[in-house]
């Protein structure tokens, strides 16, 4: 299903990503927000189309031809991302061979992870340097509590489709995880194990530093850390930077594996 996409740009930014550096965004889902999850800190506010069904949202030509303007795209990567989920974009294989045929950019992908059970979906990943998969919760009313999910996608499917998805990627492959809370001590060591077994290159711990929208505007793709916005939005309350930064350094000494977190983009644990 195409959407009416007369004023839409699938090119944003460049803006500047604490995960990756300057980033240029490719936006292939489009003017209505569109993914699988409804996660509560979106920064697209309430999704408008919730949907598990790949289809063609925005042409692999109209995003060759958006891709223009920002010729040389002196950027560090290229990031494909937008008004939702992704992989729900059916063209996405085209969409990622094109952007890399056209800047010579690195390319990441950041997913909810939700499709990686299609083989499909997997095979159009591996074009990616980088794919960065959402994981918010380890327990399932976790899960359906911030990600609000299509019925069907539990946690057992996504981590089956993420592990699936591990055993075949040669890319750098990081978690992506958004506290909204300070997690148990038994949460923590439940992600520890999952990490051990997954081993991703990197993890990345988040927590909501930005109000939400309380409507989709699609100068939210973009990366703003302060400053008044032109819409309406809902603040959130993040975690702390100390709880954090002990999160992270448990994990990274209990696994091995690089874990970060957005240290500039934080305010200090009295106001959290
Ligand atoms: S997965 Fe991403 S795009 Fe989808 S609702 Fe959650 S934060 Fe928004």
């Amino acid at each position: 299903m195409l959407h009416n996409q007369r004023f839409f740009n699938s090119i944003y930014g460049p803006v500047k990503s604490w995960r990756f550096g300057q980033s240029l965004g490719i936006d292939p889902i489009g003017a209505v927000s569109t993914c699988s999850f409804n996660c509560v800190y979106c920064q697209l506010g309430e999704i408008e189309y919730q949907t598990t069904t790949r289809q063609v949202f925005i042409s692999t030509e109209q995003i060759q031809q958006d891709l223009q303007p920002f010729a040389p795209w002196d950027v560090d990567l290229v990031t494909v991302s937008g008004s939702g989920e992704p992989t729900l974009a059916q063209n996405l294989a085209d969409i990622l061979t094109a952007a890399k045929a056209i800047t010579k950019k690195p390319l990441a992908v950041l997913t909810n992870g939700s499709l990686l059970t299609d083989p499909d979906v997997r095979a159009d990943l591996m074009i990616a340097d980088r794919v960065s998969v959402k994981l918010d919760a380890i327990a399932p009313s976790f899960s359906q509590r911030i990600n609000r999910p299509l019925d069907g996608l539990d946690l057992g499917r996504l981590w089956a489709g993420l592990w699936q998805f591990r055993q075949q990627y040669s890319g750098i492959l990081s978690i992506q995880t958004m506290l909204l809370s300070t997690w148990s001590d038994q949460q923590q060591a439940d992600y520890i194990t999952l990490m051990q077994r997954l081993l991703p290159d990197e993890i990345q711990i988040n927590t909501p530093t930005r109000p939400k929208p309380t409507r989709h505007e699609l100068d939210a793709r973009g990366n703003h850390t302060s400053g008044s916005r032109p819409y309406p939005v809902r603040s959130l309350r993040p975690v702390s930077v100390e709880q954090l930064q002990i999160f992270c350094d448990h994990i990274q000494s209990a696994t091995g594996i690089p874990t970060r977190y957005p240290q500039h983009q934080l305010i200090p644990s009295t106001q959290a």
